[in-house]
């Protein structure tokens, strides 16, 4: 079998591009005879300890939270449904992940409503006027990856200081690209093949006293993933089923490498600052007009389909893979990401298709 396919710049939002220290990472796993070790083991429980510390330390996470890893960010759909509501969550939403969230709790929690924001606009506290009384978790999506969107931490901070009641925050394509008020949620959750710039296969959950008081409360302990039982395994540095040691080794030595969060996040926020001027002033529009919504990590701009082929074909052509348009804007936007591993030499050969593509067109 050859799955050989040339090497290119992705700019895809997911998997995107893992980083090029990766390929020393896993000669590396194999050495350390790690990825045959029982996950009993000393050497597993050290390994998986050390991850989370980096972790914790990179992202600048609270002592006070608790860091659980899971297979996926739509695993977590499923958790938060089931071990942190009995009757309904509520959504507030802007794109198709946010709604695809909504859709899998939804399947749990028959109750489960939600309420839908323009996307051109920052969304209003007003919005919890329309949560059901018996709602027990707000849900929120902080970087809708379809869109291009990221809610502004003064939303955050206004719904925090509005409600007592649970926040739990998609954070899939904004975790470790950008700074969080990681205290103006209980739930934060991400998987790895975004801003970790790691292959996929790994969710990381971040959870806070509150969280895990809500789930005592609850006591769910039905599933192989509920909240306690994963928390039981964790807090011992186990997990409940056999798990993928290969990925929280990758992600332990990621967590090593990469600077510490303001650093990644300041370099993050410039870039995406200067992607979306460069954008505009080559007559690209981007989905986003509004800077106040617009994402850090995932830009979609705007086009009709057939520019779209012609571009989307041009761009292999020249090495460089752009995001396809996601949910209802799949034919008619491209993406890019602006994750870390992502480097400025990347953006340097994207910027210079997409300026010539520009001047042939006029
Ligand atoms: C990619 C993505 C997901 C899904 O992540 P999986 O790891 O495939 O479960 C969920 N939400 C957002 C915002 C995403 O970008």
């Amino acid at each position: 079998m050859d799955f050989q396919s040339r090497p290119m710049i992705t700019f895809y939002p997911g998997p995107s591009k893992v980083y090029p220290q990766v390929e020393q990472y896993l000669s590396d796993a194999w050495q350390a005879g790690i990825l045959s070790a029982n996950h009993r083991s000393e050497a597993f429980m050290e390994m998986l300890r050390h991850t989370l510390e980096e972790v914790r330390q990179k992202l600048a996470i609270p002592a006070d939270y608790e860091i659980y890893l899971v297979s996926s960010a739509t695993e977590c759909w499923e958790i938060i449904a089931q071990s942190l509501t009995s009757k309904a969550g509520f959504h507030i939403y802007n794109g198709a992940f946010g709604e695809k969230w909504m859709e899998y709790a939804t399947k749990i929690r028959p109750a489960t409503q939600g309420v839908s924001f323009d996307l051109q606009s920052e969304p209003q506290v007003s919005l919890l006027d329309q949560m059901p009384a018996d709602a027990e978790v707000i849900c929120l999506t902080h970087n809708e990856t379809s869109n291009g969107t990221m809610l502004p931490v003064s939303f955050m901070r206004a719904l925090r200081a509005q409600t007592t009641q649970l926040i739990a925050v998609d954070a899939v394509s904004s975790m470790g690209g950008v700074e969080f008020e990681w205290s103006l949620a209980d739930v934060w959750y991400a998987s790895v093949q975004k801003c970790f710039g790691l292959p996929p296969g790994l969710g990381v959950v971040v959870v806070s006293p509150a969280a895990v008081a809500k789930a005592r409360e609850l006591a769910d302990n039905r599933y192989y993933n509920s909240l306690l039982f994963l928390r039981d395994n964790f807090l011992k540095f186990q997990t409940p089923y056999t798990p993928n040691t290969l990925g929280i080794y990758l992600l332990g030595r990621v967590a090593e490498h990469i600077p510490v969060i303001q650093e990644t996040a300041e370099k993050t926020v410039q870039r995406g600052i200067t992607c979306y001027q460069f954008l505009e002033e080559n007559g690209y529009k981007t989905l986003i007009g509004n800077p106040a919504v617009r994402s850090a990590t995932v830009m979609a701009v705007e086009t009709d389909s057939a520019t779209l082929r012609a571009l989307r074909k041009d761009a292999l052509d020249a090495g460089i893979v752009l995001g396809n348009g996601y949910g209802p804007w799949k034919e008619r936007t491209f993406r890019i990401a602006n994750f870390p591993a992502v480097s400025d030499d990347d953006f340097l050969a994207l910027r210079s298709f997409l300026s010539l593509r520009a001047r042939s067109r006029q």
